[in-house]
């Protein structure tokens, strides 16, 4: 790619930025595709990592990685393959070892904790009555058969008004720029949240994955 480049500019053409680089080497009809990485691809990236997520030390001199098992990496400058499928100990290979995270204790260090009775592990807790008592807590809504966490912001004779989240995937949550405001009835608040969903990247959040096992049974 740097030979084709250089050709290039030695034979009077001109490359003054990646886009540039991009269309040069796609004219010469090289095999090697190449991608433009633009900011918004690298930020919509780190949106999605998660908020506890610790950086491997000198990341950029690393060519070669192998995980040994959750949490322990070997990493090395130089990539070297002679004793495939092992990984051998030519150029000096390190050893990196990261506390493996469970999705309970991703919650960031620091985060206000609201003391509120601890909701049973892996339990759903259904509407009673539909009272005042019920507003402003969170809960979980079926909708179309598939769950949504929501705030509960206000209640009638046997129904809930209820501001839901939206889903990106398997319990993870966010809240849509337009409200999605909707009342439910008692029957469709699959339960209620004594704790709301707790952020596991800068963008999404998500419910206690215990009580979210439950959840996914009561939806179709
Ligand atoms: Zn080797």
């Amino acid at each position: 790619m740097k030979r084709t480049a250089d050709g290039f500019v030695l034979r009077g053409g001109d490359i003054t930025g990646a886009k540039d680089l991009q269309k040069t080497l796609e004219e010469t009809g090289s095999k090697v595709k190449v991608v433009i990485i633009n900011e918004k691809d690298v930020e919509d990236v780190k949106e999605e990592l998660p908020l506890s997520l610790k950086p491997l030390p000198r990341t950029m001199q690393i060519h070669q990685i192998l995980v040994i098992s959750p949490g322990s990496l070997r990493h090395r400058p130089v990539s070297c393959f002679c004793g495939k499928p092992d990984f051998c100990d030519c150029f000096a290979p390190e050893t990196a070892s990261f506390s493996v995270q469970t999705e309970d204790d991703s919650e960031p260090e620091g985060a206000p904790h609201i003391a509120a009775p601890e909701q049973e592990s892996g339990k759903l807790q259904k509407v009673q009555d539909v009272n005042e008592s019920l507003v402003s807590p969170y809960c979980v809504v079926k909708y179309d058969g598939n769950a949504f966490p929501g705030i509960v912001l206000a209640v009638d004779d046997d129904e809930l008004e209820v501001r839901v989240m939206h889903r990106v995937g398997r319990n993870r949550f966010f809240w849509p720029s337009l409200e999605d405001t909707l009342w439910y009835a008692k029957k469709d608040i699959i339960t209620l949240l004594v704790d709301p969903p707790k952020p596991v990247t800068s963008r999404h959040v998500q419910v206690d994955p215990t009580i979210w096992i439950e959840i996914e049974k009561e939806e179709e």
